[in-house]
């Protein structure tokens, strides 16, 4: 894989998604969360500006792979499916996805989603598995808030997404409640072009000083409260 012009201009640009947080959303115009601070940090590393693209999710591992970014930082779990588009750098959090359901629901968990109609964000792994759900229909939302909309307004049962995100949509709207143990454990990564190396290498270096240093925690602590 080239190198892309932007790398060489002394800017590097984050593909990602600002409808995620605490991982990426927009504060007073800007976008902000832990992956922007990660990012921020990697930028700062190499000596280099950070310029942040927001796009649709699933635009973001075309972007990696056409060189439009550098790299994609939007809380995304490492699948296989992914690993063969792009390279993953270490991972720096766990999540898992998680329903949300109207408090009263009859759904309390993954089984009892079987002929519901479950909306999920476009692209995301909540998409992968409402996709297997038996005999459910799937509703694809652009952002996560518009499927949690749908959901405050009857027009679905259940949303399945990451947990962290589903923790402030919940809290943003009241008789919401969340199933918490319904699917495993994931993890995110940042996704580069194919055989990228080096960038990758100064990726996992900053990622590892991060953890090291401690400033991940704090990084992480400063948007979720335990
Ligand atoms: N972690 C999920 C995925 O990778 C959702 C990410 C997101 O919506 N930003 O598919």
């Amino acid at each position: 894989a080239e190198e892309t012009e932007a790398a060489e201009g002394g800017v590097l640009v984050m593909a990602t998604n600002a409808e995620f947080p605490p991982y990426e959303y927009y504060e007073g115009g800007e976008v902000v969360g832990i992956d922007a601070d990660i990012a921020r940090a990697i930028a700062e590393d190499m000596g280099m500006e950070l310029k942040i693209e927001d796009m649709a999710f699933d635009s973001i591992i075309a972007a990696v792979q056409s060189g439009k970014a550098d790299f994609g930082a939007a809380g995304m779990t490492v699948t296989e499916d992914r690993l063969a588009s792009v390279d993953f750098s270490d991972t720096y959090a766990e999540a898992k996805q998680v329903i949300i359901v109207k408090e009263g629901s009859e759904v309390k968990s993954a089984d009892d989603l079987a002929g519901k109609t479950v909306g999920v964000q476009l692209g995301t792994t909540g998409d992968i598995l409402a996709d297997e759900i038996e005999d459910g229909t799937v509703e694809r939302y652009n952002k996560g808030a518009e499927a949690v909309m749908a959901l405050v307004q009857d027009k679905i049962d259940a949303v399945i997404i990451d947990n962290e995100p589903a923790k402030v949509f919940v809290a943003e709207n009241e008789g919401l409640v969340t199933i918490d143990d319904a699917y495993e454990k994931e993890e995110y990564a940042i996704a580069l072009d194919k055989g990228n190396t080096e960038l990758l290498e100064k990726i996992n270096a900053s990622i590892k000083n991060l953890k090291d240093s401690g400033k991940l925690q704090e990084i992480i602590d400063s948007y979720i409260s335990a």
